[in-house]
């Protein structure tokens, strides 16, 4: 059984609400079955504050030990890199993350916010927001490139806004039971960051023939028009459905590229950048003359069934 201690720092709880749509596993399956022990969670224990204070104060003397450290949030670094925006009891936060995260076995960025920043660390960024070891897109956060935890792994990021509900719990088991975690250059999982959102879009058969909606509401692809990245974000939603149920682009919503560290991207979320006829950014991996090509003649190749939108995505 391992340990864990769920921090939030700048954030809006969509993690936690994520973490608690989680169903195979569920956290309660994870506790109930003896691999979790929950220390704390700001949402689900039901200890005063003071509990907390001690319990942080008991890790940082040795009195207990810590296994797995979960930070959901932007971590608040002004003003002037106090901290003093976001505290606890008269302590910055990111000072008490940095404390609790050099003893703990596994750190775990939980949302894009702890991985990268997020949306509290989008320009202007009036509380000088960063990642735990990433400001953005750059490496190095609240902690260096370089910083590894006791059980010698960087801070593991589950990117999200918020996270998928079975990267947190499917992880949060993984480590629990001793597995190894096999990270991408970003620090997350390859097991669940290892496909594009565009890989099981249902949208795909108008994607390939360039069949393309200009406003919400429609059946096509929405890369073109509508500002969708879902060819070019690694995350599991259309492999691992939301609710096992749906995703954003089955709902008819752009993929925002929520797990990138540059997300939100500056500009328009619903729309496609574009210079001429061509987005600015292509798929991953795409050069811009195969992609021209290809695109021409997909687009005359395309089925009336297709043109019409008679396919339900
Ligand atoms: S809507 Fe987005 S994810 Fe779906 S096929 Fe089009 S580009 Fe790919």
């Amino acid at each position: 059984m391992k340990n864990l201690l769920w921090l939030q720092t700048g954030a809006c709880s969509g993690d936690t609400l994520s973490l608690l749509n989680a169903d195979g596993p569920s956290l309660e399956s994870l506790i109930n079955g003896g691999a979790i022990e929950l220390l704390w969670h700001p949402s689900l224990t039901a200890e005063p504050a003071g509990y907390l204070e001690r319990l942080i104060r008991d890790i940082e003397n040795g009195v207990r030990s810590l296994d797995i450290f979960c930070v959901e949030g932007s971590l608040i670094t002004g003003p002037y890199g106090t901290g003093m925006f976001d505290s606890f009891r008269g302590r910055a936060k990111i000072d008490i993350a940095r404390s609790l995260a050099e003893k703990a076995e596994v750190v775990v960025a939980v949302g894009t916010c702890s991985a990268f920043g997020g949306i509290p660390a989008a320009p202007p960024n009036p509380t000088d927001c960063t990642g735990l070891q990433f400001d953005r897109e750059s490496p190095g956060g609240v902690f260096a490139a370089d910083w590894r935890s006791r059980g010698g792994l960087p801070v593991v990021n589950l990117a999200g806004c918020p996270t998928h509900p079975l990267t947190i719990t499917r992880t949060l088991a993984m480590i629990a039971g001793g597995m190894p975690l096999d990270l991408d250059h970003l620090h997350r999982p390859r097991a669940f960051f290892g496909t594009m959102v565009h890989q099981g879009c249902t949208r795909n058969e108008y994607h390939e023939y360039d069949v393309e909606d200009n406003q919400l509401g429609g059946r096509g692809c929405m890369y073109f028009n509508l500002g969708c990245q879902g060819p070019n974000t690694l995350a599991n939603c259309n492999s691992e459905l939301w609710n096992k149920r749906s995703s954003k682009t089955r709902a008819g919503v752009p993929c925002f590229g929520c797990t990138s560290p540059g997300f939100p991207r500056n500009g328009d979320l619903f729309k496609t950048e574009k210079i001429g006829t061509v987005p600015v950014t292509l798929p991953l991996g795409v050069s811009r003359a195969h992609f021209m090509a290809y695109k021409n003649l997909a687009k005359a190749a395309a089925p009336k069934r297709v043109k019409d939108r008679e396919m339900e995505p």
